[in-house]
């Protein structure tokens, strides 16, 4: 059982599905040349996806180019079924920092042939995540400065606050498609400045407030 710590409780929370939104900041999706959905773009990672803080990446042989995107991660609190969204936050346990880790060249492939990215997004290791700070730590999730260093390069400066798509409209979204129990995590998106990671490279990922992720790749 794979399973994330929230800091200053004894809970463990055991992990189920993470579910991913991607182009949710306007400005990675123009780095991207994508267009901009009318609705969230969602896909999921299995919980063996997951690594934790000092732990390494390891990108697959079928790949030339594996980015970093740094994104605040969204834990679970609470079983939730078509809930609305004035009444998300009650859900929510706690926040922390993620790391969405992406086979570039083979989602690119991909998203030409009109084929899922799984192969590219949820192999093992592409979802390095600190442990989280209780929801009553945060006072406000989208006013957050979120980073990520490449052996000490700044390359992904952006605040929770340009996200297209906000927690509470992603949590009433999410729940009509996937029940949301206990442990789930919800990945939020990524802002611009992704970019290639090599053998060698010492990830360090942070988020105001909520501390910070350091990952090595292999
Ligand atoms: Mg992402």
């Amino acid at each position: 059982m794979i399973s994330v710590r929230l800091q200053g409780s004894s809970r463990n929370f055991a992990v189920g599905k993470i579910i991913c939104l991607g182009r949710n900041y306007a400005e990675h999706i123009k780095e991207l040349g994508n267009e901009t959905p009318a609705e969230p773009v969602v896909f999921l990672k299995p919980a063996t996806s997951l690594i934790r803080a000092g732990e390494k990446v390891l990108i697959p042989s079928y790949s030339r180019e594996c980015h970093h995107e740094v994104e605040l991660a969204v834990l679970i609190g609470r079983y939730a079924r078509n809930i609305p969204a004035h009444a998300a936050y009650e859900h929510v346990a706690g926040y922390g920092v993620a790391l969405d880790m992406t086979l570039r060249d083979v989602q690119e492939r991909l998203k030409k042939k009109g084929l899922p990215w799984e192969i590219a997004k949820a192999f093992d290791t592409s979802c390095p995540i600190s442990d989280f700070a209780s929801r009553d730590r945060v006072a406000d999730p989208h006013n957050l400065r979120i980073r990520l260093w490449v052996n000490d390069e700044l390359r992904q400066d952006g605040n929770t606050g340009q996200m297209i798509h906000r927690i509470p409209e992603i949590l009433a979204y999410v729940s009509g498609i996937f029940t949301l129990e206990e442990g789930d995590i919800i990945l939020t998106g990524t802002p611009a400045g992704v970019g290639p990671v090599r053998g060698g490279d010492q990830i360090h990922a942070e988020i105001e407030g909520l501390g910070g992720l350091d990952v090595s790749v292999e």
